[in-house]
């Protein structure tokens, strides 16, 4: 029995990275200061998979910013606007695709699959180029070698996802076309690696989709083509997310060694493995990648061992997927309840888990291990502090009348009444510059060096401040600016029962910007307002209405790491109830706009049809349950931000918020499209402002989009705004764009 995993996290124990790139973005880092950074987190990486004594030793994982973009560097796919002069793309080069420059607009974001995980899109053209640069994968090869590692394995996101992934940046251009020229290229790469490595693990995670038949097809040309290259290397291709039942036969029929198969969300292929291993040496995705929840290493050596091949020496056996999706090292948590504690497993502890399991399948002596693994099963499932019996009450309680408000044409003329809003009103999503200031007060009152009066004092200060500006520059709606919250799920998962946070459970999701997901463990109770007394001081501050801003439950839920004891669902309507009542208190302070962000509604989607239809259904009823306490005047917004909304639209109009504001800037306004046949019944407002680049939109350029918009979004439905919160910029770039946004909408009411 083998070990291996498909990727490590790769930010750097302390975030290392991210500090360091920023601070070279500052230009108060030399080139060489990060790079050597980038050599210590590989070296960790690569020390830490000897230690655990990994049969493969993975490379190739590492990223200054996105694997995706890497490819796209690697293939030279660098899109024109960024005038490549077609060698080596330097480090401040790279940094500019996905940041944007002030003369090109930046490379568009999604998110990987069902993770909150972004990638940066593919831009694909007809008769497109492509070209081996800067050889990555080659490199960091070669320096895992010269730091003396064997039994290298390099990896890479293969073609067809690349391709998949990818978006055609010409109307009626199928991107399709490219294949045979990226294939070319691709197999340059494999080329290049193939005599210093004997397996190469390719990713394809498309595997786990329900792919068209002429996707299908290509797989077995492509991986033709690359076995033909490449005869004497082993091709791991890695599949992950999901199970890959409805390609099964085209898998089959691949000529390539090795299969990696996700048995944790793709459990329904257990049934299945005994057709792959008649075929492949089998990667088996035993350890959960995607949670930080201690594995049952009982019960997978029991799994191992009725698919009957423990004793096969061409099994490996690893987590899920990259364990990119998981926080490095559990050992770094010093303020966890250490019961809780008990339970968790980070990508460190994963690793030591796949070590006892190998040792353990492999005849060792490992019972005291074990033992000590059943102890912390057996102490989570007998824990009371699962459970809450208040909620469950609760929950019984709820009745279909909580799920709906009056129709929203009613509610649209008193909320009129009420707001008196003028056409295409002006707003922002929430957050403003979390400055210097803001993020050293919360620091030293999270310290206990600063008493919480004297720090809501200054944080008053800091909402004044941010009032003082929203009026300057002439907006409509304002907010609070959320300097108290460090993250919006964090900040709720301090407050409320049954989460717990960690102090460095940090996990990257795009670029430098990582999250600290908290941790659901119980049952969800609000004991408390979470809001009130920041939302209502600022609107005690300004005569235009403040909209009150929340995190909505299935947001909550994705971006933790939940409970794995009781369905997503039941969770996710929990935290509806704790949402629902703090909405309800805000309405009874005098609130009048209440804000519910939901970012990840489609992240949270399953990856496959079936089971899609079944989370949109509960997923639409948790928003409305969390937001139909209100009465008609008040008025429920929401938030929706880098991800593909075009085909749930419908489900979006069913959360019957009074408005949407929507990320679309960055795609050029494609997300209109869907309106020219979808009449939105509510108000909405596209971003207008890609607040992930640090670039100013001109007025000219605003106008452009609000003039596209208006051929589809009839004006009194309207709204104008930025793409998501602003609490990554500087305040400069911040007043420059908004001031410019306020005078483009000015221009057209
Ligand atoms: N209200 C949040 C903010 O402005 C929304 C962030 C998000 O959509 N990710 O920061
Ligand atoms: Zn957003």
């Amino acid at each position: 029995m083998k070990i291996q995993v498909l990727g490590l996290p790769r930010i750097g124990v302390n975030r290392e990275l991210k500090k360091t790139i920023e601070a070279f973005w500052q230009n108060k880092l030399s080139l060489s200061e990060l790079e050597e950074t980038a050599r210590n987190i590989r070296k960790f990486n690569l020390n830490l998979q000897k230690q655990m004594d990994f049969d493969l030793i993975t490379v190739g994982d590492f990223s200054y910013y996105d694997q995706v973009l890497d490819m796209t560097v690697t293939l030279g796919a660098i899109p024109e606007r960024f005038n490549w002069n077609g060698e080596d793309v330097e480090l401040s080069t790279y940094f500019s695709l996905p940041r944007g420059s002030q003369d090109a607009y930046a490379m568009e974001m999604t998110k990987w699959f069902d993770t909150n995980y972004h990638y940066i899109v593919p831009e694909f053209y007809k008769n497109q180029t492509f070209k081996l640069t800067n050889n990555k994968i080659l490199n960091e090869l070669k320096e895992a070698q010269e730091l003396g590692f064997s039994n290298l394995k390099p990896v890479m996101i293969g073609p067809l996802t690349y391709i998949f992934l990818g978006k055609s940046i010409q109307k009626d251009f199928d991107k399709w076309e490219l294949l045979d020229t990226i294939i070319d290229v691709y197999i340059q790469l494999l080329q290049s690696i193939a005599p210093h490595c004997n397996w190469i693990q390719i990713d394809e995670p498309i595997l786990t989709l329900e792919l068209p038949k002429h996707i299908q097809q290509n797989f077995i040309y492509t991986y033709k083509k690359i076995k033909n290259a490449i005869p004497n290397n082993n091709i791991m291709l890695a599949t992950y997310f999901e199970d890959v039942l409805s390609n099964k036969d085209i898998i089959l029929s691949l000529p390539v060694e090795s299969i990696h198969l996700d048995l944790v969300r793709g459990w329904k292929q257990v049934e299945f493995v005994s057709e792959f291993k008649d075929k492949f040496s089998l990667s088996l995705g035993v350890i959960n990648g995607r949670n930080i929840w201690k594995s049952d290493l009982n019960k997978i050596i029991k799994l191992v061992e009725s698919i009957g091949i423990h004793l096969d020496n061409n099994t490996f056996i690893a987590p899920s997927c990259s364990l990119l999706h998981v926080p490095i090292d559990l050992d770094c948590e010093q303020k966890l309840n250490p019961e809780l504690k008990s339970w968790m497993a980070f990508a460190v502890q994963k690793c030591r888990e796949l070590r006892i399991l190998k040792q353990a399948l492999n005849g060792q002596d490992v019972a005291s291990e074990l033992a000590q693994n059943q102890q912390d099963i057996q102490s989570r499932a007998k824990s009371q502090l699962r459970t809450n019996p208040l909620i469950q009450e609760k929950m019984k309680a709820i009745s279909p009348e909580m799920f709906s408000r009056t129709p929203y044409k009613q509610r649209k003329v008193e909320q009129q009444k009420l707001l008196d809003l003028p056409l295409l009103p002006t707003t922002t999503i929430g957050s403003f510059p979390q400055t210097k200031e803001i993020r050293q007060t919360r620091l030293k009152y999270k310290k206990g060096e600063l008493s919480e009066t004297k720090y809501k004092t200054q944080m008053k200060k800091f909402i004044d401040e941010i009032i003082e500006k929203q009026e300057k520059i002439g907006l409509d709606v304002l907010v609070h600016g959320e300097p108290e919250r460090s993250d919006m799920v964090e900040y709720f998962g301090l407050l409320l029962e049954g989460f717990c946070t960690t102090e460095n459970g940090w996990v990257q999701s795009y670029g430098t910007r990582c999250v600290k997901p908290p941790i659901i463990y119980g049952d969800i109770v609000r004991s408390k307002p979470m809001t009130v007394e920041w939302i209502t001081y600022a609107q005690s501050r300004t005569k235009k209405p403040v909209k009150g801003m929340l995190t909505g439950p299935i947001t909550l839920l994705c971006w933790s790491f939940v409970r794995d004891d009781q369905p997503r669902k039941d969770t996710a309507f929990q935290l509806a109830l704790a949402i629902r009542e703090e909405v309800q208190d805000l309405e009874k302070a005098g609130i009048k706009i209440i804000q519910i962000d939901e970012p990840a509604l489609k992240e949270g989607m399953p990856l496959k049809g079936q089971k899609q239809k079944d989370y949109l259904n509960w997923a639409v009823k948790a928003f409305r349950l969390a937001t139909s306490g209100v009465k008609e005047q008040t008025q429920i917004h929401t938030h929706m931000c880098y991800s593909e909304f075009e085909d749930i639209i419908e489900w979006i109009a069913k959360m019957d918020a009074d408005v949407i504001s929507i990320e679309a800037s960055r795609s050029k306004m494609s997300l209109l499209e869907v309106f020219k046949e979808f009449n939105y019944p509510n108000e909405i407002g596209p971003g207008i402002y890609d607040i992930h680049s640090p670039r100013i939109p001109s007025v000219e350029e605003m106008k452009e989009l609000i003039k596209l918009a208006l051929e589809v979004i009839p004006q009194e439905k309207l709204w104008i705004n930025p793409d998501c919160g602003l609490k990554t910029r500087n305040w400069p770039e911040t007043i420059a764009s908004l001031k410019n946004m306020v005078q483009a909408a000015l221009s057209f009411r």
